[in-house]
């Protein structure tokens, strides 16, 4: 499943859509907040000018205003890259869960 899959299947809405109304994703991944003033310029709580750069990229990927990106961002840095290790613990689940469903073959 991709990424935009997954989400649209979770909020009941594409990244597409959010970003083409100038908003955030619904909740539960977003708050579903716009993201541009009335100027249509993208809201975003930092000094660098920069960041409008990254947070717009972002936003655009992701769905994510600046506000929930940075949420993500500052809890647990880990959380962001998430590790070989946990790669490998959900690929084994998606296999277990795979060979737990009902064979046709056998009887
Ligand atoms: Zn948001």
């Amino acid at each position: 499943m991709y990424l935009e899959e997954f989400v649209t299947a979770l909020s009941g809405e594409s990244v597409e859509t959010a970003v083409s109304e100038g908003r955030c994703l619904a909740e539960p991944i977003g708050c579903g907040e716009s993201t541009v003033d009335e100027n249509g310029n993208l809201e975003y709580d930092s000094d660098d000018p920069t960041d409008e750069v990254w947070y717009s990229l972002d936003w655009q990927m992701t769905g994510l205003c600046p506000a929930c990106q940075d949420e993500l961002d500052e809890p647990d840095d880990y959380l962001a890259a998430p590790s070989e290790e946990a790669i490998e613990t959900a690929v084994s689940l998606l296999d277990l869960w795979t060979e737990l469903e009902p064979d046709d073959d056998s009887e």
